[in-house]
């Protein structure tokens, strides 16, 4: 996947990522009309092309957001109570009465664990981890731009860790900031940044059922090898069916600059 188009606003760019059929749900593009891109890009925000933060990390493209989005959808929504889906979406997966958990791993930029809060409503739980502390905070600096995004962290419902993402991440209980905290575990999880291997532990993290949508390297351990987006799906009764999709390019998931902060 790689497109080069130029916009001058978030509208036109999420237009034009309609009209080329990179963004197809109606839920996902209301989402990201709703996210303005120029609160997460430091320059050329409507361009569909990732952008330098700092530690070489970029935010990724509104094409592959848009994609990672689009795959994740079912694990995002919230489960209607009357489980009937939610207009416009073809199916709503979920644990009736349990609230989404999600991880946005790499948060980076923190653009699309905003979006994923958007999604996921009002009882969910959406946790960014990053291995570079100023680009934790990167990712909540971003999102207090807007009040809606202030008012996520605030709630407790967005909240952004330090932590080696390759592990996971296991939120302490939330139920002191007001948030419900179900059993742990994560519906959905996003890794922003290429694994030089599917780790094991990433897939023991998800409920069941739950996705995870991973780039990952073609050969273990080679960091020069080409990367392909994978999903990884759990079933209700914890069946594990791993899909690999298309050829991409992402910076790779590593140790943080500057020493071992963190095993793995
Ligand atoms: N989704 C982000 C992508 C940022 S690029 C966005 O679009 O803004 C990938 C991110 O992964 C970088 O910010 C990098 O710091 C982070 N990263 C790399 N290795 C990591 C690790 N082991 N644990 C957590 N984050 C990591």
């Amino acid at each position: 996947m790689s497109q080069q188009s130029s916009n001058d606003s978030n509208n036109s760019l999420i237009e034009d990522l309609c009209y080329k059929k990179l963004i197809t749900r109606p839920l996902v593009k209301m989402a990201l009309l709703n996210v303005d891109r120029g609160q997460y890009a430091p320059r050329d925000a409507y361009k569909d092309s990732p952008q330098l933060l700092s530690h070489q990390s970029t935010i990724s493209a509104p094409h592959m957001h848009a994609n990672a989005i689009e795959s994740l959808l079912p694990y995002l929504l919230p489960k209607t109570e009357s489980e009937q889906p939610a207009e416009g979406v073809d199916e709503v997966i979920g644990v009736n009465g349990r609230s989404r958990r999600i991880l946005d791993i790499g948060s980076g930029s923190g653009f699309l664990t905003h979006v994923f809060a958007k999604l996921a409503g009002d009882t969910s739980i959406v946790v960014g981890v990053e291995h570079i502390e100023e680009l934790r905070k990167l990712g909540e600096i971003n999102m207090r731009k807007s009040a809606e995004g202030a008012a996520l962290i605030d709630s407790g419902r967005v909240r952004f860790r330090f932590g080696d993402g390759r592990n996971g991440w296991s939120e302490p209980s939330l139920s002191d900031e007001g948030v419900k905290n179900e059993d742990g575990g994560w519906d959905a999880i996003h890794v922003g940044a290429g694994a030089v291997k599917l780790h094991d532990e990433l897939v023991r993290q998800l409920r069941s059922p739950g996705r995870l949508f991973i780039p990952v390297a073609e050969e273990d351990n080679d960091w020069f090898s080409e990367q392909f987006i994978w999903t990884v799906d759990k079933d209700e009764k914890g069946n594990v069916t791993k899909t690999k999709h298309y050829k991409t390019q992402y910076v790779w998931l590593k140790n943080a600059p500057g020493g071992a902060a963190f095993c793995g």
